[in-house]
């Protein structure tokens, strides 16, 4: 004999033990679900061949589940019998909402089976139309009501997470800016000890003290990109971002973006491919964020790039837009992230896996560098993508992060809803 499969929606713990084990005891397979929603999904995916469903359900009502499930093609004939504690009105109700039959709580064991029994075999209860009109008219009314409290519900909590938002948004931009005032005090303090002649003489004699000073400074720095960093994203993720467009020479500033990395260039014995002459020498672009960019994608590209790799920079103008990439023989990055690196605070993992540390660069590590490069170059009505083949730490098939936008930005802000 087949087994018929009975999917059984219920919130209330005991009621859903007792009736489950009752229908098993009788030979069914049982399915559950606490919540309605649950209980539409399971439904879809197991096509049970009866439906029993509680009407109080924390989320959707017995009677929205049958409606929904109703349109549902495949689902349409399934019997769907509802567990009603009220009395003639809501069986109406259930009736006009398209279920099969109801059976009234609490129930009783040997009705629930004879009744389970029935409506398997294509056994339906009645309504006559007057009934059945009224009652739907009256179920129209209350999930019209019903959906307007939820429309209602839903702007409210809309307005407070928005609230909240900026609320976060203006911790953040306040809690960066009272920390960048300290720590530039620091910063100069640093240099002051660095250029104070005692230590000078200090520093020559003794290299650990050098060392100590000069990492000082060096954590410093890595602490004000860090801040800067988290200023330009709160910019971004605001709307704030205000383009300062000027002619712009592309060259030079990928130019100061490579001299930047200089030493780690030189200790990690990269060769960095870099031809001046091909770039664009005019367009119209925000020359500090754009270095920004230039130093994020370069310092991603040395720092996942092995030791005595080579790292390739490429240009071409193509109608009003410049397309520019820089191509690494790194350890590369498989497709799966090649959307979500650029999302905000997502890494992929640790950089430890090659010879040298994130620490030796830039600094950072918060997974913002991507963000914040795309959120710049949509600002000026580009685009930035990551081509791959993937990540293999042994073979480093490379990346190559690709920007094309216009030559001429334009001030107006692009969507930045997925960042
Ligand atoms: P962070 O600022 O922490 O470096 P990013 O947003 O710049 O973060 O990068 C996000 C992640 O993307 C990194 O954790 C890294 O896994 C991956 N990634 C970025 N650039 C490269 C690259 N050139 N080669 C391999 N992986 C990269």
């Amino acid at each position: 004999m087949i087994t018929r499969t009975i999917l059984y929606i219920e919130d209330d713990p005991s009621s859903r033990r007792l009736i489950e084990r009752m229908l098993q005891h009788a030979g069914y397979r049982v399915i559950l679900a606490e919540r309605g929603l649950d209980g539409i999904d399971l439904a879809r995916l197991e096509r049970p061949d009866l439906i029993l469903t509680d009407i109080n359900l924390p989320d959707l009502s017995g009677y929205e589940i049958a409606t929904m499930l109703r349109s549902d093609e495949r689902l349409k004939n399934t019997p769907i019998v509802a567990l009603t504690a009220q009395g003639n009105a809501a069986h109406d109700m259930a009736m006009a909402a398209g279920v099969t039959g109801f059976l009234t709580k609490p129930i009783d064991i040997e009705v629930l089976l004879k009744q389970v029994k029935y409506y398997l075999e294509g056994g339906q209860d009645e309504i006559d139309s007057d009934r059945l009109f009224s009652a739907q008219v009256q179920y129209t009314r209350e999930v019209v009501a019903r959906l307007e409290a939820r429309i209602r519900e839903l702007e409210r909590v809309n307005q407070e997470l928005l609230k909240l938002d900026h609320m976060k948004e203006t911790f953040i931009q306040i809690t960066a800016h009272e920390l960048r005032t300290p720590l530039t005090l620091v910063f100069g303090y640093q240099r002051l000890l660095e250029d104070h002649l005692t230590i000078k003489t200090l520093m020559e004699a003794d290299d650990s003290i050098k060392t100590l000073i000069r990492g000082m400074g060096e954590a410093i720095t890595r602490m004000q990109n860090m801040i800067e960093e988290i200023l330009i994203m709160s910019r971004i993720i605001t709307k704030k971002i205000d383009l300062s467009l000027s002619p712009t020479n592309l060259g030079n500033v990928m130019e100061g973006a490579i001299e930047y990395f200089q030493d780690a260039l030189k200790q990690r014995k990269i060769r960095i491919h870099f031809d001046k002459s091909i770039w664009p020498r005019q367009m119209q672009a925000d020359a500090e964020l754009m270095r920004i960019v230039m130093i994020n994608l370069l310092s991603n590209a040395i720092k996942y790039t092995p030791d005595d790799g080579d790292i390739y920079t490429l240009v071409s103008v193509e109608g009003e837009n410049v397309r520019f990439s820089i191509l690494d023989t790194g350890i590369g990055i498989n497709p799966d992230q090649h959307t979500r690196i650029f999302e905000q605070f997502h890494t992929v993992d640790d950089a430890k896996l090659h010879s040298t540390s994130k620490t030796m660069f830039m600094g950072g590590g918060l997974g913002l560098g991507l963000a914040m490069c795309k959120g710049i170059i949509e600002a000026h009505g580009g685009k930035i993508w990551v081509e791959s083949l993937g990540r293999d730490v042994e073979t480093c098939p490379g990346s190559q992060f690709v920007v094309v936008m216009p030559l001429i930005a334009h001030r107006s802000l692009p969507k930045l809803t997925e960042l």
